[in-house]
């Protein structure tokens, strides 16, 4: 029996859970998927009620469950609060204390869909990314980290970007190994060129190929020239692996190319215990609070969704189930059921939960 913890957070973020919620149902019902769920508070909600945005005794049920499945947070109600209350604190101090040190995100445009890209049709249909961010060291989380006040009274601000050996090793693992069950293929980003991180970063992850990893390709790009290429020939890529800067602005940029921020999940996972073989792992809609729609059932659950999918190959090792629901999230898209960020002329909208009933339709069908 595995257990789920769920926190939904702020704006559309309990609406996109409970949707998932219904689709963890479905497998429960229909697949033979046992497990049990706890519930939590976490941002906005949890400052509301506790004073701090994330919990001690959440942090445990997290650590406890087997996967958290999370929604989002923030909303502008909670902007003025000074930065260690801030909603956005809850889901850092999650990633920091579960060491959720890998971050995938696959950037995937499903055919129905290859029209409400940004880019030509042809460059994005097909399109299947997953990158691969380091997500608790570098830049965010470096010492000193401060604003001091000079003499001459001018500010001077300093963010320190740093990685050790062993950061980048685990990092440099999970993407090989991921990459060993795709295309095979890893493109390392850094700035190799100008920073002494990226020259650490180049060196590590060529020795860890070279030791371990040969049957995969490796090549590195400058994390710029990367930035370029994604929207100049995004298919190139399979697998890339990125530290954390880079890796935030790289994988939006992924994002956008599939059309809608509301497609997109995420997983976050930590190491695994080598005795129980437990992995920490969260997962997430790359999405906001979208505190402009919230409250009206008109959010896109399908990245919510898709997290749960994810879910089911990395926490559960249920590779066959997490492929039957995008089998089923495809369907529904190709049978024109639109999200009003995803709809075009000739579609049929829906909401939030008729999106939902669509894809367990789906499932039923598909499963059969
Ligand atoms: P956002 O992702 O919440 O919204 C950006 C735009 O996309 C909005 O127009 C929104 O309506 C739309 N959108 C987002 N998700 C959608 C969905 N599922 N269906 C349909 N439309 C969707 O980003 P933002 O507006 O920059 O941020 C809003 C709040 O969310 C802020 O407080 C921000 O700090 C927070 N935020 C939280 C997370 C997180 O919890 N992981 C991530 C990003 C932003």
């Amino acid at each position: 029996m595995h257990t789920i913890l769920l926190l939904p957070g702020d704006g559309i973020g309990p609406e996109v859970v409970t949707e998932t919620r219904r689709v963890v149902g479905w497998f429960t019902q229909n697949r033979n998927f046992s497990c049990t769920f706890e519930e939590d508070l976490v941002g906005g909600i949890s400052y509301e009620k506790h004073g701090v945005p994330a919990t001690d005794a959440m942090i445990a049920k997290a650590k406890a469950a087997d996967a958290v499945l999370f929604g989002a947070v923030g909303g502008p109600k909670w902007d003025p609060l000074p930065f260690d209350k801030k909603p956005e604190q809850g889901l850092l101090k999650l990633r920091k204390k579960l060491e959720l040190f890998a971050n995938l995100r696959p950037a995937l445009c499903f055919d129905a869909l290859k029209d409400a890209s940004t880019l030509k049709p042809e460059y994005v249909s097909g399109l299947d990314i997953l990158i691969v961010r380091e997500l608790t060291g570098g830049v965010y989380f470096g010492e000193p980290k401060e604003t001091t006040t000079l003499p001459d009274g001018q500010k001077r601000a300093v963010d320190t970007q740093v990685y050790t050996t062993h950061e980048i090793e685990r990092i440099a693992r999970v993407a090989f190994e991921l990459a060993r069950l795709r295309g095979k293929r890893v493109a390392s980003a850094e700035k190799s060129n100008v920073m002494m991180t990226g020259v650490l970063w180049r060196e590590v992850v060529s020795r860890v190929h070279k030791a371990e990893f040969s049957d995969v390709q490796l090549s590195h790009v400058l994390a710029d020239n990367c930035a370029m290429q994604l929207v100049r020939n995004p298919k190139q890529y399979d697998v890339i692996v990125t530290d954390n800067l880079f890796g935030d602005v790289l994988s939006d940029e992924a994002a956008q190319l599939t059309g809608s921020i509301g497609m997109l999940p995420s997983a976050s996972l930590g190491a695994k215990d080598p005795k129980t073989g437990k992995q920490p792992a969260l997962y997430e809609p790359i999405h906001g609070s979208a505190p402009d729609i919230a409250g009206q059932g008109l959010a896109n659950p399908i990245a919510a969704v898709l997290s749960f999918a994810m879910c089911l190959r990395y926490s559960f090792g249920r590779a066959e189930d997490a492929k039957l629901l995008e089998s089923s999230v495809e369907c529904v898209l190709a049978e024109g059921f639109r999200t009003q960020d995803l709809m075009q002329p000739g579609m049929a909208k829906v909401g939030t939960t008729a999106m939902t009933d669509a894809i367990l339709k789906a499932l039923a069908k598909l499963a059969h």
